[in-house]
This record gives structure tokens, C-alpha cells and sequence, in this order.
């Protein structure tokens, strides 16, 4: 979709010949294109780290009782500080993140992207900054934006991983107000080290002491499909360190739009100056409550997906494409000259991947079996139609 239609095409009711550039919006919004992925109608759609398997129908009938229930109660506000979902969220972070939380640690928002802005709203803002090392979630410097924060893009290596000593270096150049560092990494699949993140978090801190440090977010949206353990213990005794998670991956709830973070009481307590009062609907509370009823179930399909994973990895590889390490539910692929000619070329049998203009480089979502086979059936195609 383009942030500029032409006149008279769809989305633009505004008239003939005007456009977003004729209205007054912000300057830096100007010739700005939105975020989207394609949404094609396509057999296969291995584009978006969706998890392909539907909510099992136990979990389902699940949902519309706890819905009910919260329909009853829908001329009133829901609960503006969602007790008891954040009180579940921090269990299951208690029981899987190698760390204990408490509902205070907690907070929690419609999608990670709403923590992530909301983050930014409170850290960021006109006049300071934000650092990612890219390529990476291209989200961060889009919400960035929107908050008025500038941005700036740091280093990573030729292989996708990050160096801790250029990083450092670009911190201690930059003194951003706010770091990101995405682990397992969107769209390389690439886990970081928790010395880097010390290192990127005593850099911050060092470079702002002016204003009392800097605030590193560890966006571990994907981290349930890690060979890794997660990064949540580091925020033992650092306040200004932030772990954002998601339902949207390992819930298989991308629909329902729930996002939480877990940090420093006082972390939440200054979100809350931002958030939108009952930002969380209580359909929402009542749905991600259900989903967490059945955080086992759900954590069994995380572990097919790994497999699946893994299987993409070793048939690529056995292939002869180049492809990195994935920490992920996704994983990059390569090389290609014209990355964008052999995306279209995929989906032309009938497969969606990703091309996130990362040169080179492709990327795909582990979906069910047979939908990872019709993938590397159209890639096995294309290698042959080369060689022949
Ligand atoms: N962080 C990363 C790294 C992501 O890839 C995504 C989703 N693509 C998000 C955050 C946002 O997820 P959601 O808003 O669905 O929680």
C-alpha cells in the first residue's frame, strides 16, 4: 500500500488530487510510507511469523465462556489495570523466563508494538533518541517516528550477530535514551548474548548518566522458539532494563493482539503515564486469561514449530542456500542477486515469503509440515530451473 494513492483510488476519500502530502501532518511524516506486509490471498502464507496452527477448540469454547462472562459486565469499563492477567502473565514468566516476577513487574498492552510505544512515549519523545542494530525489527524506528524520537541505525556484523565492541561504540557515540536489542532477532532469527546486553546496558548507562541512565528494551518477541534461555533474569537489579514478549508467536494468538513487558516496578509505574486509560478491553483480558489456561497445550505446538524449524534450516542448507542461524520461528535464507525476482518467483507456485529488504536475503515462517513441504518443493524448483 502506498502512503500516497492516487487521486480518486482506493482509501483516498479525500477528494480528488489530494493527498497525505496536501494535508498538514507532521513534517517527518511527509513522503513516509505505512508498515505492511503483503495480506495476499495465497495457499501457502509464510510471510508474517504467524504461527499456522489455529487455537485448539477446547481453548475456543474456552474463549467465548470467559467472553461471555466479560459481555456481562461490558456497559462498565474493564479492569484499567488488568490485575488479573498481568498477575497470570508474570506466572508463566515466573515458571518459563528463569526468573521470578510479580503483577508489579508486569505490564501489559494491545500487541508489543502498544508496549513498545508506549515505552517510547515515556523514555523517548522530541528532542532525544532511540539506537537498533540493523537490520532488525523495522517497527522500532517506524514507532520511533511516530513518537518523535529520532533514530538511529546500528552496527551488526556481516553474519547478523552483534559485536559488542562496535555496538558499545555506537552507544557511547549516539547516547541514545532508549536501546533495542532484538533476541531472537526479526528478520535474521539470530539469539544475542546476555554479555552483549550487559555491555549495550553499561554503555547506556555510562553515555546518559546526565539523565539517570538510558532504558534498554530486549524485545523478545520469538523467544519461546529459542535454543537459548531467555534474557528476563538481567533485569535483577537493573531498573532500566525492559523485556517486552508477545501472544502474538508462541500463543498462536497474532489476532488477539496482547503484548506484555516485564521490568522494574518503577518502569511500570511510568508507562502509566502514557497509556490511554482502559486501553485493554476486557474482551481482551477475558481472551488472553482463557489462552493462559492453556499455556501447556500451546508450548507443545512451540515445540513442533522448533523441529519444523530446524528441518527448514538443514533441507536449505542441504540445498546449498546460505542460512542463518535462527533462534526464531523463521528463518533467512540466501543468496540471491535479485532477492526480490526469486520472492516473486515463489510466490508464483503458490508460496508467500518474506522480503524485508534485507539485500540478499529472503526469510520464511516455519509453518505446519505440509506447508514448510510445499515451501521447499517451490525452492527445490527454482534450484533445479537454475542448475538446468
Ligand atoms: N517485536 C518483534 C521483533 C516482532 O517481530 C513483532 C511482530 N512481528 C513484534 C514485536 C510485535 O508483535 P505484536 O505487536 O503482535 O505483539
Amino acid at each position: 500500500m502506498s502512503a500516497h494513492p492516487a487521486p480518486g483510488s482506493p482509501g483516498n476519500d479525500k477528494g480528488p488530487g489530494i493527498g497525505i502530502d496536501d494535508l498538514p501532518v507532521r513534517e517527518e511524516l511527509r513522503g513516509k510510507s505505512p508498515y505492511g506486509a503483503p495480506q495476499l490471498d495465497v495457499p501457502v502464507q509464510l510471510n508474517t511469523n504467524e504461527n499456522p496452527y489455529p487455537l485448539p477448540e477446547p481453548l475456543v469454547a474456552r474463549i467465548a465462556e470467559r467472553v461471555a462472562e466479560a459481555a456481562r459486565g461490558l456497559n462498565r469499563y474493564p479492569d484499567r489495570d488488568a490485575v488479573e492477567l498481568r498477575t497470570r502473565l508474570a506466572e508463566y514468566l515466573t515458571r518459563t523466563g528463569g526468573h521470578p516476577v510479580g503483577l508489579a513487574n508486569v505490564w501489559a498492552a494491545n500487541g508489543s508494538n502498544e508496549v513498545l510505544q508506549q515505552l517510547l512515549q515515556t523514555f523517548g519523545g522530541p528532542g532525544r533518541t532511540a539506537i537498533g542494530f540493523e537490520p532488525s525489527y523495522s517497527m522500532h524506528g517506524l514507532i520511533a517516528r511516530g513518537t518523535g524520537t529520532g533514530w538511529i541505525s546500528g552496527p551488526r556484523r556481516a553474519d547478523f550477530t552483534i559485536d559488542p565492541v562496535t555496538a558499545v561504540a555506537a552507544v557511547a557515540e549516539h547516547a541514545p535514551e532508549v536501546v533495542f536489542v532484538t533476541s531472537p532477532n526479526n528478520p535474521t532469527g539470530t539469539a544475542v548474548a546476555a554479555e552483549t546486553v550487559l555491555a549495550l546496558y553499561e554503555a547506556a548507562q555510562a553515555a546518559r548518566a546526565d539523565r539517570g541512565g538510558a532504558l534498554v528494551v530486549v524485545d523478545e518477541a520469538y523467544v519461546e522458539f529459542s535454543h537459548r534461555e531467555s534474557l528476563l533474569p538481567l533485569i535483577e537489579g537493573r531498573p532500566n532494563l525492559v523485556v517486552s514478549r508477545t501472544m502474538s508467536k508462541a500463543f498462536g494468538a497474532a489476532g488477539l493482539r496482547l503484548g506484555y513487558l516485564a521490568a522494574h516496578p518503577a518502569v511500570v509505574d511510568a508507562v502509566q503515564l502514557v497509556r490511554l486509560p482502559y486501553h485493554l478491553s476486557a474482551v481482551t483480558q477475558a481472551t488472553a486469561l482463557a489462552a493462559l489456561e492453556y499455556t501447556d497445550t500451546l508450548l507443545g505446538y512451540v515445540e513442533q514449530l522448533k523441529t519444523e524449524r530446524d528441518r527448514l534450516v538443514d533441507e536449505l542448507r542441504g540445498l546449498g542456500y546460505e542460512v542463518t542461524d535462527s533462534d526464531a520461528n523463521f528463518v533467512q535464507f540466501g543468496r540471491f542477486e535479485d532477492s526480490h525476482a526469486v520472492w516473486r518467483r515463489i510466490l508464483d507456485r503458490g508460496v508467500l515469503v518474506r522480503d524485508n529488504g534485507v539485500p540478499g536475503w529472503l526469510r520464511v515462517t516455519a509453518g505446519t509440515p505440509a506447508e514448510n513441504d510445499a515451501f521447499l518443493e517451490a525452492v527445490r524448483a527454482l534450484k533445479k530451473e537454475q542448475q538446468a
